[in-house]
């Protein structure tokens, strides 16, 4: 993965109708029209039944598309699933695995992650491997006990890109996202398991996203934060002009604050 990207990850959810997305991709579509991307790497996970249309609606504008979850199996009997290579066979090129709402509505444990992440990786999709621990006010040491768990568990072997998400769960759907000092704390530690776990050569390399309530108006901020190597947004990539923000000022972001997403740059 190229380290000069900055990720700017936009989750739908299950929200939209099929006109209000082709709507809202149309918009985005002319708001970047003509603007070449050198740093921002902008994704979108549409619903999945609407991936296509969206796609037809975002040609060459340089925002890649991406499944909100996949199945460690590659095809058979598993009624309501998607599998991998199907969202490979439609142009995708990520896929996010392990989100919280998976992990809560879906029971998913992580050992189910590591499995899907490692079937992504196969199938030549990067997942986003999401990680966060649920409570608020975690001492340092248990916030860095429970993420380097998390990804020990969740983390296959690679043998693709991949990324981590850290979205602490009270940071979702919320007022405020976390503060940048607990953002550090956490993508210090998740960078650690990852050197720990993969060695320095890979580990160092992984970007870390954050992710929980942000927005144009925090996002500097954040991307200000070492090993921060893009965001994974719900409710703001929701909104065009809100989005494009977003991408905006990761394309303008400062070269030591996208040098300081590896830990030893
Ligand atoms: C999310 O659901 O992953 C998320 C980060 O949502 P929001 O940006 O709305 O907090």
């Amino acid at each position: 993965m190229n380290r000069r990207n900055t990720i700017v990850a936009g989750n739908w959810k299950m929200n939209g109708t099929l006109a209000g997305l082709v709507g809202l991709s149309k918009g985005l579509e002319s708001k970047l029209a003509g603007r070449s991307l050198s740093r921002a790497r902008p994704v979108l996970f549409p619903p999945a039944p609407f991936l296509l249309a969206v796609a037809q609606r975002l040609p060459d504008c340089g925002v890649e598309l991406g499944g909100q979850d996949c199945r460690a199996e590659m095809a058979g009997s598993f009624t309501g699933d998607i599998s991998a290579p199907m969202l490979r066979e439609i142009g995708c090129s990520f896929v996010i695995v392990g989100h919280s709402e998976r992990r809560r509505f879906h029971a998913e444990s992580n050992a189910t992650v590591r499995a899907k992440a490692a079937a992504a990786m196969t199938h030549q999709l990067t997942p986003i491997i999401c990680v966060g621990e649920d409570e608020t006010g975690l001492t340092a040491g248990a916030l860095d006990a429970t993420l380097r768990r998390q990804v020990a568990e969740s983390v296959p072997a690679p043998t693709g890109p991949f990324a981590i998400a850290y979205e602490p769960l009270w940071a979702i759907g919320a007022a405020a996202s976390a503060s940048t000092d607990h953002i550090g704390l956490a993508h210090t530690a998740i960078r650690a398991a990852l050197v720990d776990e993969l060695g320095a050569e890979i580990g160092d390399d992984v970007p870390i996203l954050y992710g929980g309530s942000v927005n144009s108006a925090n996002c500097a901020d954040i991307f200000s934060v070492d090993n921060v190597g893009g965001v994974l947004v719900g409710r703001a990539s929701m909104d065009a002009d809100e989005f494009v923000a977003l991408i905006t000022a990761a394309e303008n972001r400062r070269q030591r604050d996208h040098d300081g997403w590896r830990s030893s740059a």
